[in-house]
């Protein structure tokens, strides 16, 4: 399949053929429709300190996605094939007392989607099923690939209510996305927002 892959340890990224990934009995393989940039991407591209030390090249990166079920583990009974379908970008071990503890948002050893194991920006991502979100079809997809950056630009906006730091300018952008989409998903008033933003 194609993947936009950072292949080697310099800026930029490569669109390469790979593997399609494998599942198992937990996992569900999604094929991806809509993707969307997230500020992880551009550091991971503009390859800085954070990327440097974060990143294990070849890595196929991309984390904010929408798309379809093609494929279900023999362990997964919560959706069906053909289904729209999101995700969480962070796999956490189950098994960390944190964890355990239903406290899953600190576990010990979080894997991010397209940061520790490759990514979404790809023909299909293979994810557990403890981590894929059901989406109405109801919705256009153009907000659903956002699910992840509406929850981003929050906490952007408090972290620069807390500790003084300017959004960078991809934020206020990706701040407008995510407000439209709200705007669109919750208005009642919008004919046809499936046909308005292109679905
Ligand atoms: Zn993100
Ligand atoms: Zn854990």
């Amino acid at each position: 399949m194609k993947a936009l892959v950072k292949k080697s340890p310099e800026p930029g990224l490569w669109l390469e053929n790979v593997p399609t990934p494998q599942i198992s009995i937990n996992d569900v393989l999604i094929k991806i429709h809509k993707t969307s940039i997230c500020g992880t991407d551009l550091h991971i591209f503009n390859w800085d300190a954070w990327a440097q030390k974060t990143i294990k090249p070849p890595m196929v990166i991309g984390h904010e996605f929408v798309g379809t079920i093609e494929k279900m583990g023999s362990n997964v009974h919560d959706f069906k094939l053909g289904d729209l379908v999101s995700g969480e970008g962070h796999l956490v071990c189950g098994r960390c007392r944190n964890c355990l503890a239903g406290r899953r948002h600190l576990c010990k050893d979080p894997k991010g989607i397209g940061v520790n194991r490759d990514g979404a920006f790809a023909e299909y991502l293979a994810i557990p099923v403890t981590n894929v979100w059901y989406c109405d079809t109801n919705i256009p997809q153009f907000p659903s690939r956002n699910f992840v950056p509406r929850i981003g630009f929050w906490w952007a906006e408090f972290d620069r209510l807390t500790s003084g730091n300017q959004l960078h300018p991809f934020e206020l952008l990706r701040a407008n996305y995510c407000l439209y989409s709200f705007s669109i998903t919750s208005s009642s008033s919008a004919p046809n927002p499936q046909r308005e933003v292109g679905g």
